[in-house]
């Protein structure tokens, strides 16, 4: 196929161009031509002056009523000055330093103006705008580019790379008769028109077809994802040991808690392998579900594999299920900073069976993890990971049981397209005793009083978290970073307790010996950025501060608020801010109202717009380039009835080799994601 031909196969992209281009990830033709623009220059509509909005860039059609005058304002400053009217009115234009362009203006040529009109008692003027014949009305594509690369450049590329299109042709990847019904655009006129639209009209069409064809590979790629729920389940479960399990416990299970697992073993019972996703709020207590269900699964000698997303956390899960589950069942923790030798000796273990339990990072993932016999995978933060990465690690075992855990709740509407595969349970209950944290926001001028309070609790015999943005100093913002701040405390406010620091670039081992100091009582106050941000457990842990507050979204503050509250005391989280700005003060005001991550989550919707939240690698989906998921819902569902109608008749997509490989395309980058 001549469109996977490297791009230096075009005319003008020689070795040094081809390097720009790998930077921006384009190797072919066809990578060229799914470098859509980022948006559009409209030069096919130019309006009157009178109308064009002051501040807002738009094209502007006129006459040139009177020839560029040059003014030297001073050495090394040269202006052109000329005057052009549409026949309502004028507009002043000035250039700088362009005697280039001056010199090609003459009186009463008709020209297009692109720029940004302002005006004063004066008149309207327009300072240093791109200037165009009249020829060139049209809609000019504006791509995301990279140093060296400009976008003429890319225009002229594109341009090539098109006719190379358009003489091989493209051959139709959606079914046909889904083509028709939804009156989608053939794909080479689809791609003419997203680089070089001939009207608004056809840049319309143009993104409607690829929209669709994105969602309708995205599709594609989940419900063959899905596909495992018709299988036959590798681990029928015949004896449920829950009861043995909670007799084991050291609290009593909440009825929410009782019941998720209950769900679980009743879903393992069945032909299908369990598929479910376990929602609830932080503190709510997934990781004994988790436990209780692994605990039936582990009786029936299956084992058990549990990513999380994190060293700290995965150390932490690996220490509590061990005091959950008892001594018979033996837990392996497999992360990325073990020792080559240890990592292989317990891959060996895995492999032979003789490791129940295993709990780990990605590097679960890995090749070279083989088990025995795979029952049951956990991920923890389920939105930390791809959905892709999900499937690799149940690949491990014969159609194994599934279980996701998560505390981000995301909309209905959406969950059941992106997760219609799973059966939900949600934990809608805390543990008994749990008070809600209480939280106060304060300017800087109150740190003081704030530390006091915290050096009370310590006084008490309990532990505190103090949370920066950032690790290093940096000059432009002025945060507070935590090794600053460590710093600071250690030898003013906090002299004579002990401290902790822990920081995203430290290095795995050290984070551990810190956690694992902390969990034990002997670190008193910890200094953090946001890596305690998910799941981290210390119930004696009862203030945190976090500074600069305004600098983390609400879906990240309540994540480390609850990271306090997880115990018997009552919990503070005091949130410091001097920005007065009127999003900061809404967010900090929800975190004082609610301790709910529902509700907060909503008001993150409302604050931040679907874009932010979706765009933010929230979902764990492949990055979407054209389509978005909320507008685009409608299409969606649509597009995924179409998806499933087309999969019952070729479920492994042998007779649509180029969907199948769009699929793929779409779905390797997710491999990457999740990793923070
Ligand atoms: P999350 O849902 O945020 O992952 P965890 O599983 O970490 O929550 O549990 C939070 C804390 O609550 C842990 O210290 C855990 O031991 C404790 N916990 C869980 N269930 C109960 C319960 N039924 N009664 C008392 N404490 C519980
Ligand atoms: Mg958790």
């Amino acid at each position: 196929m001549p469109l996977f031909a490297s791009i230096r196969t075009l005319k003008g992209v020689g070795e040094k161009r081809a390097a720009l281009y790998e930077k921006l990830g384009i190797r072919t033709l066809w990578d060229l031509l799914c470098h859509y623009p980022r948006g559009y220059e409209d030069w096919s509509a130019p309006r009157l002056i009178s109308d064009a909005e002051a501040g807002v860039p738009c094209c502007i059609r006129g006459w040139v009523a009177k020839a560029p005058t040059e003014y030297r304002v001073r050495k090394g400053m040269t202006l052109y000055r000329f005057r052009v009217t549409d026949g309502y009115s004028s507009l002043q234009v000035t250039l700088f330093n362009n005697p280039y362009a001056a010199a090609k203006i003459h009186r009463d040529d008709e020209i297009l103006l692109y720029g940004t009109v302002t005006s004063d008692g004066r008149g309207t003027e327009m300072t240093s705008p791109q200037i165009a014949t009249s020829a060139e009305a049209k809609i000019r594509p504006l791509y995301p580019l990279t140093e060296g690369l400009t976008n003429k450049m890319l225009e002229t590329n594109v341009d090539s790379a098109l006719e190379v299109a358009a003489r091989v042709g493209l051959p139709e990847c959606l079914p046909t008769d889904c083509v028709a019904q939804e009156g989608l655009c053939d794909r080479l006129t689809a791609l003419k028109n997203i680089h070089f639209p001939t009207d608004r009209r056809a840049l319309e069409e143009a993104k409607r077809r690829l929209v669709y064809e994105e969602l309708f590979v995205l599709q594609l790629g989940l419900l063959r994802l899905k596909g495992r729920n018709r299988r036959q389940s590798g681990a029928v479960i015949t004896t449920d040991r829950t009861e043995e399990y909670v007799a084991g416990l050291p609290f009593t299970l909440t009825g929410a808690q009782r019941r998720a697992i209950a769900d679980c073993v009743a879903d393992m019972q069945g032909d299908a392998p369990m598929s479910r996703l376990i929602q609830g709020d932080v503190g709510s207590g997934k990781t004994a579900v988790a436990t209780g269900v692994a605990y039936t699964v582990i009786g029936a000698g299956k084992q058990v594999a549990m990513m999380a997303p994190t060293e700290i956390l995965a150390e932490q899960h690996a220490n509590s299920l061990q005091t959950l589950l008892g001594d018979t069942v033996r837990v392996g923790l497999l992360t990325g900073s073990l020792t080559p030798a240890k990592k292989k000796r317990l891959q060996e273990a895995i492999a032979a069976g003789e490791v129940d339990f295993v709990v780990g990072t990605h590097a679960l993932i890995s090749d070279k993890v083989q088990f025995a016999d795979l029952g049951l995978v956990i991920t923890d933060e389920q939105h930390r990971f791809g959905v892709a990465q999900r499937a690799t690690l149940a690949a491990k075992g014969r159609n194994p049981h599934l279980m996701v855990m998560s505390a981000t709740p995301i909309p209905r509407t959406l969950a059941l397209i992106l997760y219609g595969d799973l059966d939900v349970s949600v934990l809608d209950e805390l543990p008994p005793g749990r008070q809600p944290v209480e939280t106060y926001t304060v300017g800087e001028d109150k740190r003081d009083r704030a530390y006091g309070y915290v050096r009370k609790h310590l006084d008490e015999g309990r532990q505190g978290f103090i949370v920066c943005p950032l690790v290093e100093e940096s000059e432009e913002m002025d945060l507070r970073s935590a090794t600053e701040v460590f710093q600071q405390l250690r030898q003013g406010p906090f002299r004579g307790y002990t401290l902790g620091l822990l920081h995203g670039k430290m290095k795995a081992a050290d984070k551990e010996a810190v956690m694992a100091a902390f969990a034990a009582g002997e670190i008193q106050l910890l200094v953090s950025t946001t890596v305690i941000e998910v799941g981290v457990d210390v119930p004696n842990a009862v203030i945190m501060v976090i500074e600069n507050a305004e600098r983390f979204g609400l879906a990240q503050l309540h994540q480390l608020r609850g990271r306090v509250g997880r115990g018997k005391h009552q919990s503070t989280c005091i949130l410091i801010s001097d920005n007065r700005g009127e999003d900061n003060l809404r967010r900090l005001g929800v975190m004082r109202a609610t301790n709910d991550g529902f509700k907060i989550a909503d008001e993150d919707l409302k604050l931040r717009g679907p874009g932010d939240f979706f765009g933010n690698r929230q979902h764990g989906l492949p990055q979407l380039k054209v389509a978005d998921l909320l507008s685009d819902m409608p299409l969606l569902q649509r597009a995924q009835s179409r998806a499933a109608a087309l999969l019952d008749e070729d479920p492994n997509l042998i007779r649509h080799p180029q969907l199948w490989q769009a699929v793929e395309h779409l779905f390797e980058q997710v491999g990457d994601q999740g990793l923070n």
